[in-house]
């Protein structure tokens, strides 16, 4: 047993694996213009046990979607929820790495990532997925974001030491624009994403883990540095969040 089977056992049982809503999806949706659009090709990266790409499928019910994310386990569950919500059909799982994904140019209209795209980093990842997008195609991405110019010291020292991509709207707006998309829409998540939506029902896990790993080191060390995380947002949300960034691909 290995950190990586206690993070699995921890995070799999989960509607979500980061913070985000259903209604925060749609309202994406919405600020991109896509509703009602037809025979959309969309991926889904970092999709984890599939909330959003399931709210996709249920929305374009012509679409062709992909799920992707590195670990099987989450790409099962997800097939599993999606046969349940009557999707299944609509949606192809890939098992791949953000960092080289196998798309062709120009084959994507819309790109969706929610709370996953810190792992190649928004700067690259914006560049690097950007090749994927027809000209017109749409990126819709959720990042973490300082809500305010000032934040006190430990919460500052904290994000920098964690993911120093962290920064304000502005600041990711700008990169958006510098790398050849025209921003169509902004919105930081609201705070029931992260704790009804994430931490809630990661915190139900936590007494099954501890007692399946029989108390470990390890499964009490994932425990605390999960309730660690739910402290700080606890104490520190009026100054960081994640930002749902919508952003529209120019034209080369
Ligand atoms: N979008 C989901 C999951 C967010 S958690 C939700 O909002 O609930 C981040 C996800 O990214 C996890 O499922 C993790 O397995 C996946 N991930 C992390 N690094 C990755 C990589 N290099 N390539 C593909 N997926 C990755």
């Amino acid at each position: 047993m290995s950190d990586f089977d206690l993070l699995l056992d921890l995070h799999k049982p989960s509607y979500r694996q980061g913070p985000g809503g259903d209604d925060e999806t749609r309202l994406a949706l919405t600020l991109a213009g896509l509703l009602g659009q037809k025979s959309l090709k969309i991926a889904d990266i970092g999709c984890g046990t599939g909330a959003s790409t399931i709210t996709l499928a249920k929305t374009f019910p012509d679409a062709e979607i992909t799920a992707v994310d590195f670990l099987p386990e989450f790409l099962e569950e997800l097939e599993q929820r999606a046969e349940a919500a009557g999707v299944l059909s609509k949606i192809t799982t890939l098992a791949a790495s953000m960092e080289a994904l196998p798309f062709e140019p120009a084959s994507l209209d819309v790109i969706w990532s929610e709370g996953a795209i810190y792992n190649i980093g928004f700067e690259a990842g914006i560049q690097d997925w950007r090749k994927f997008l027809k000209p017109g195609g749409i990126l819709a991405v959720s990042e973490l974001t300082w809500l305010t110019a000032e934040r006190p010291v430990e919460i500052e020292e904290h994000w920098q030491r964690e993911y120093p991509q962290v920064a304000m709207a502005s600041e990711k707006i700008a990169q958006l624009e510098t790398y050849g998309y025209r921003v169509e829409g902004y919105f930081p998540l609201p705070e029931h994403c992260w704790q009804e939506n994430y931490y809630h029902s990661m915190q139900i896990q936590f007494e099954n883990l501890l007692e399946k790993y029989d108390h470990s080191d390890s499964a009490k060390a994932i425990v605390a540095a999960e309730q660690a995380e739910i402290s700080l947002y606890e104490r520190f949300s009026d100054y960081f969040g994640y930002g749902f960034y919508i952003a529209r691909k120019l034209g080369d």
